[in-house]
């Protein structure tokens, strides 16, 4: 299997759990703190990329159809995914999420896999209105929540 893979893949990876090939973008590597992750990037033969300017906006675009809660660094990889054909391997339910979205391939690699799309709301922790930013356009309030609901 190409596999693209994230920061906690690199962290919890082990002798025996071996891809193919295993390909990251440069702000996964900047993520690992402990040495012991930098010597698994090493073993791993990590291939370092930042993907196409035109596989970030395909997925910064699917991202804010669903307020995805998914960083910088988890899109770039997942561009990356896409530019290259990768199976993108996982844990973070978001990122799952989005790659399901953006019909990318992608497997989790501890946990179990999400099996239907959601895409986040924020609403009001006041009045639960749905907003797009506070404070709330109908009672003002300054705090709001994220929730997830299917995606249809
Ligand atoms: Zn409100």
């Amino acid at each position: 299997m190409k596999a693209a893979v994230d920061s906690n893949i690199i962290i919890h990876s082990r002798r025996g759990k071996t891809f193919e090939e295993a390909y990251t973008v440069p702000g996964v590597l900047n993520e690992l703190e402990t040495e012991k992750a930098k010597r698994n990037a090493d073993t791993m033969n990590l291939e370092t990329q930042m993907p196409s300017e035109n596989s970030i906006e395909e997925v910064k675009e699917a991202s804010e159809k669903i307020n995805s809660p998914t960083s910088d660094v988890d899109e770039e990889l997942a561009a990356l995914a896409l530019d290259k054909d990768l199976t993108l391997v996982t844990d973070d339910k978001a990122l799952q999420n989005l790659s399901m979205l953006l019909e990318i391939e992608f497997e989790a690699f501890m946990e179990t896999e999400i099996d239907e799309v959601l895409q986040w709301k924020r609403r009001c922790s006041n009045c639960g209105s749905e907003i797009k930013k506070v404070p709330c356009h109908r009672c003002s309030a300054e705090q709001s929540e994220l929730k997830a609901y299917p995606y249809n």
